[in-house]
């Protein structure tokens, strides 16, 4: 057994001070405790935070790949660099293409993740954004390749990955959207209302039907306005179903996301990346969906000047709500919210029989290392 001492633990909802995290030789935890396990091997990281490893339920891409690839290597690329970077859990996340092409990224990562490397991130489903959006709210999304729902497209992937498909984005303004809503809902996957330029009457109708989660609130749905409150105005008045929200600073002004918390608290909000290839990359062209995608400054743009994407990778997130909650708070946002609103048993949070998925980092919130099922995973790590 080994014993894991810092000034903080942040467990995923609450926070230790002095204490230990107990990981036995399986990589399971133990226990979060403030008094000294007897029978382990303790490393003292003194003035050090622990926390869960991340986890991005919303991700396009990272390190030059795309989950579109369809590349198993590439993947394994991608998952290395993210759980260096203290993203230790993703949700795979596809965007708006043609089938064939979406087929191909589903079989690819489906194969993967039974076969999945120590230092990899580990890929706990997959989001489908896109095609079933509106063109009114494309955002980066090819408007060529946008249709109608199709249920039975739905159903045959989620057949095709056993049942990886955690959750969809759809427009609930198009034709067919409540069938759709309880189709998914019985194949188990999450409908999220984004891409949208629905009224707030379709928005409410959809989550009394079943839809519970508004994909990154505030970008690519219609605002808010005193006479007629949009998607925005629904997602405001709705305290029950999960919002995602792409904490850099460059997709939602920071004053935005205090009036979203302030409305709707903590407990329903989930910090997303929403990152493509360019991220962890430097500045450069790249593609999203087929789509000529510049990277400058860190933003990312389409060529007619559309954000697509981001660059942020989810500990920076956490970084950037520091001016707005408590440390505790925004860690709480990035890994146990974000576990328990897709169902991910395992990780986003330090408990017994949890996976010892955890960052340390320094006292200025730089990562020192990054655990994976209680084994040292990242190379900047100075010793064991
Ligand atoms: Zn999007």
């Amino acid at each position: 057994m080994k014993a894991y001492k810092a000034h903080k633990i942040f467990t995923g909802t609450h926070e230790v001070t002095d204490g230990y995290l107990v990981v036995d030789n399986n990589g399971e935890i133990v226990e979060v405790t403030t008094t000294k396990p007897e029978k382990a091997t303790i490393k003292n990281f003194k003035k050090g935070i622990i926390t869960p490893g991340f986890v991005d339920t919303h991700i396009h891409g990272f390190a030059g790949v795309d989950t579109m690839d369809g590349d198993i290597e590439k993947y394994r690329h991608m998952l290395v660099r993210l759980a260096q970077e203290g993203t230790t859990s993703v949700i795979l996340t596809t965007v708006t293409s043609d089938d064939d092409h979406t087929r191909e990224a589903v079989r690819k990562i489906t194969e993967l993740l039974y076969s999945q490397g120590p230092d990899e991130a580990k890929v706990q489903g997959i989001y489908l954004e896109g095609p079933f959006i509106s063109p009114d709210y494309k955002g980066a999304h090819d408007e060529k390749l946008l249709r109608e729902l199709d249920i039975k497209f739905v159903e045959e992937l989620q057949m095709l990955s056993g049942g990886l498909i955690k959750k969809i984005t759809i427009a609930p303004e198009l034709e067919g959207a409540e069938s759709f809503i309880h189709r998914c809902k019985i194949q188990g996957i999450h409908v999220s209302i984004g891409h949208t330029n629905a009224t707030t009457e379709q928005v409410e109708r959809a989550v009394e039907i079943g839809a519970d989660f508004y994909t990154h609130v505030f970008n690519a749905m219609k605002p808010f306005n005193h006479r007629d409150v949009g998607v925005v105005g629904a997602v405001l008045n709705d305290k029950t179903s999960w919002g995602e929200v792409i904490a850099d600073g460059v997709h939602v002004n920071l004053d935005a996301i205090k009036i979203l918390l302030s409305q709707r608290g903590i407990d329903r909000t989930i910090l997303i990346t929403d990152s493509m290839r360019g991220a962890g990359m430097p500045d450069g062209d790249y593609e999203l969906g087929g789509l000529d995608v510049v990277v400058k400054d860190g933003e990312a743009h389409n060529v007619d000047g559309t954000l697509a994407g981001s660059t942020l990778i989810l500990r920076d997130a956490v970084k950037n709500m520091q001016s707005l909650v408590s440390l505790n708070d925004s860690i709480k946002m990035a890994t146990y919210n974000a576990a328990i609103a897709h169902s991910i048993n395992g990780v986003g949070l330090l408990a017994k029989h949890k996976a010892a998925d955890f960052i340390v980092f320094d006292e200025e919130l730089n990562i020192q290392k990054v655990y994976i099922n209680g084994e040292l995973i990242n190379e900047n790590s100075k010793s064991k």
